[in-house]
């Protein structure tokens, strides 16, 4: 029997790469390859490469120059290493990455990794390979089904792409170039997913997309189904206690997506919403096709279906012609919004996109200021609804061993994570903890005795109400 050979992917940026990675993992085990943590002993290296900034593309290189290395080492060791550039940077850049970096075998975009068995073989008769078509046939029809042991070595919770790519064309974005026009997979086709993963021990789904709430896959009635239905319908498959999606557009907010958060117990109460700044005028230059009181007003009918909902965005600062006066406007709606959490970055050109043309650029040291501001303010905000989880019950789903011998960690609705001493056999369980105290942004407790935590829910409740455990999966 042939021995294993040996994979290694690293992979950069969203949490769509994080996914695309376990695909590609996933098409490469029929053909003998399992994953492995080292690049030293590796057969085949991946780097599932970002775009989005300039940071993110640079690191790319950076990692091949040390990738040469580690090939050539193999290459004195009498064995080959191949090395695969997927993802966004291998779609924008495409033929100049091997020209800068003769150490790569094949190049590969998001689109068209269901082909790498036959890149790979490709790459050994004629030196390299390369495919970064957008191919009209959707790469999830080829891509074969993880195993069960691939799901179970996973854990507990999984993302699963229910759309892809993007038409929306902000003018600072790179994804509608590297992703694609925007498409949804059919309901059918997820069903058959999460059906998959839940009867293999997933407990909690990501739903995830650039823009997940475009959703408008076709439903088994031969409609398309706008994302809130399709909500419903995972709901209600066994198995299945939490339901989350990212990344949302606020133009795209439907009413069956609000109603999906009045109605759903399984879809969690905590929402990423990029609004990117709180500035009319740079909204307008960003093309996002929504102002800021359109955004409120979103969250207003959110919070509406469900006071407990809280939210985290994405911003940024420094986008070309940003004034102190922009600026102020987006800690203004910052501080009205009050945010659980929120990435915040310093605009970062990208060639091609429509804002790298723009002139009115606004220094580094002013960029650097700005960021410092915003997530100062971000952060109090985080600490400030941290804290108010102390004293309370939360329910927890318990995911992994904790760091020290003994802890169980897991995650609260709004994914804060959550620790207590107890045994592993409640990995997988939802469980009432009692938050005791705070450590940055860890919550420490103990499991809530489910008596006393019914009570508690029931003195809060409307007089009548009965509060209806859903602890213990
Ligand atoms: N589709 C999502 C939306 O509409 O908000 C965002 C997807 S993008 C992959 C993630 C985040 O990266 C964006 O929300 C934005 O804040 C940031 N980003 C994208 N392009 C950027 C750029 N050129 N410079 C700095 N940040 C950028
Ligand atoms: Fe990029 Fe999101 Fe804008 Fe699409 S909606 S162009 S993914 S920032």
């Amino acid at each position: 029997m042939t021995p294993p050979r040996k994979l290694h992917i690293k992979s950069y940026g969203c949490q769509m790469n994080v996914y695309d990675a376990q695909r590609m993992a996933d098409t490469l085990a029929p053909e003998g390859y399992v994953e492995t943590a080292s690049v030293e002993d590796a057969d085949l290296v991946i780097l599932n490469t970002c775009h989005i900034r300039e940071k993110a593309s640079e690191k790319v290189y950076s990692e091949l120059g040390r990738l040469r290395a580690a090939k050539d080492q193999a290459a004195r060791d009498g064995r080959g290493m191949s090395v695969v550039v997927a993802g966004c940077v291998a779609q924008a850049e495409g033929e100049e990455i091997i020209r800068r970096a003769p150490v790569v075998d094949v190049v590969v975009g998001p689109q068209s990794y269901h082909h790498l068995p036959q890149l790979l073989l490709r790459a050994k008769t004629d030196g390299r390979a390369l495919e970064t078509e957008f191919p009209i046939a959707d790469k999830f029809g080829f891509l074969p089904q993880p195993s069960r042991q691939a799901i179970r070595s996973r854990g507990i919770s999984a993302f699963v792409t229910v759309q892809e790519g993007c038409d929306k064309f902000c003018t600072f974005c790179v994804v509608p170039y590297t992703r694609g026009a925007e498409a949804s997979r059919p309901v059918a086709k997820i069903i058959e997913d999460v059906e998959r993963l839940a009867g293999n021990g997933v407990r909690e789904i990501t739903l995830i997309g650039q823009n997940v709430n475009a959703y408008h896959g076709d439903g088994p009635d031969g409609q398309p189904w706008p994302f809130g239905k399709l909500l419903y319908r995972l709901a209600e498959i066994p198995g299945i206690v939490r339901l989350r999606y990212s990344t949302s557009h606020p133009r795209d907010v439907e009413d069956s997506l609000i109603d999906a958060h009045r109605d759903l117990d399984a879809l969690m109460p905590f929402v990423h919403l990029p609004v990117q700044s709180g500035s009319d005028r740079i909204l307008a230059a960003m093309n996002r096709r929504h102002t800021a009181d359109d955004y409120r007003r979103v969250i207003d009918r959110f919070r509406h279906v469900r006071p407990d909902i809280a939210f985290s965005s994405d911003f940024i600062v420094g986008f070309p012609g940003e004034t102190e006066e922009d600026f102020a406007a987006t800690l203004a709606l910052v501080d009205q919004i009050g945010y659980a959490a929120a990435y915040s970055f310093k605009y970062s050109p990208r060639p091609g996109t429509p804002a790298a043309e723009m002139q009115e650029t606004v220094s580094t040291a002013d960029m650097d200021e700005r960021l410092v501001r915003l997530q100062n303010l971000i952060d109090s905000q985080q600490s400030a609804f941290n804290r108010t989880a102390l004293g309370k019950t939360v329910d927890v789903l318990f995911d992994r061993a904790g760091r020290k011998p003994g802890q169980i960690a897991g995650r609260t609705p709004y994914l804060q994570p959550a620790h207590v001493n107890a045994s592993d056999a409640i990995i997988g369980q939802v469980l009432p903890v009692t938050m005791a105290s705070l450590e940055r942004y860890s919550l420490f407790g103990t499991l809530a005795s489910m008596p006393a935590f019914r009570a508690q829910l029931n003195d809060a409740a409307p007089a009548g109400a009965q509060f209806q455990t859903t602890a213990g999966v």
